[in-house]
């Protein structure tokens, strides 16, 4: 089977599906600011979910370690009770009011980091309910939209139907090469052959080159920009 007929059909399937999806992006300005303000509250809210599972990390090994004073402090106080030697008596003060002392440096900090998480959870929910509200207003305003741009939707969905049934009748190795190229060289893949030279980025074609072209026994690619050469 003829790769070629299948690539351009392909190619200009894309570039047609790509103007339509630039027609459809192409939001009304009520529309648009509710997309924006949607975007930047999911990235508040990434940033302050991130920042919330941070202080969760902290509180979890804090609470550990208030865990393990806690006990170097009841067993310092266990001690201080079993004394009954006026000698030993002052160390063991000493030793407990340590422990003490260790046990708040923990808890103070981890108290701030439990207010912080709280604080945070708070502001999340927030967001969470500004998105809901913002996002059901967006949904109502862009149903109304995609409906008064029927026509072009109808399109996107045979276009990608299209794309789709071009695609099976490629090889694998053609059709990771295909995208390969689209990516790489700004969605053009393929590039007509125009006065000997390759319209993708206006190299010339050495002689031999070209007639191999001619003869189109085989898919060429630009020896320059690597875009599938045709002749049109
Ligand atoms: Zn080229």
């Amino acid at each position: 089977m003829d790769l070629l007929p299948i690539l351009r059909d392909l190619q200009a399937t894309l570039d047609y599906l790509r103007t339509i999806e630039r027609d459809l992006a192409a939001l009304p300005p009520d529309l648009a600011a509710l997309d924006t303000r949607l975007k930047s509250l999911a990235k508040q809210g990434t940033d302050k979910a991130k920042a919330l599972e941070s202080a969760r990390v902290q509180i979890q090994t804090r609470s550990k370690d208030l865990a393990a004073a806690q006990k170097e402090e009841e067993r310092a106080r266990t001690a201080l009770k079993a004394t009954s030697q006026k000698v030993h008596y002052t160390a063991a003060i000493r030793e407990l009011d340590e422990k003490e002392r260790q046990k708040a440096q923990i808890a103070k900090p981890l108290k701030a980091l439990e207010t912080q998480a709280e604080a945070l959870e708070a502001a999340l929910a927030a967001l969470e309910s500004e998105r809901a509200g913002l996002q059901a207003q967006f949904d109502e305003l862009h149903a109304v939209f995609l409906e008064e741009h029927g026509n072009q939707v109808a399109a996107r969905t045979q276009l990608l139907a299209k794309q789709a049934e071009l695609e099976a009748h490629l090889p694998e190795a053609e059709r990771t090469r295909f995208h390969r190229l689209l990516g790489g060289r700004q969605g053009k893949a393929l590039a007509a052959v125009e006065n000997g030279a390759c319209t993708g980025c206006r190299v010339k074609l050495r002689g031999p080159y070209l007639s191999a072209l001619r003869e189109a026994k085989e898919i060429l690619a630009c020896e320059s920009c690597q875009r599938i050469l045709f002749l049109p």
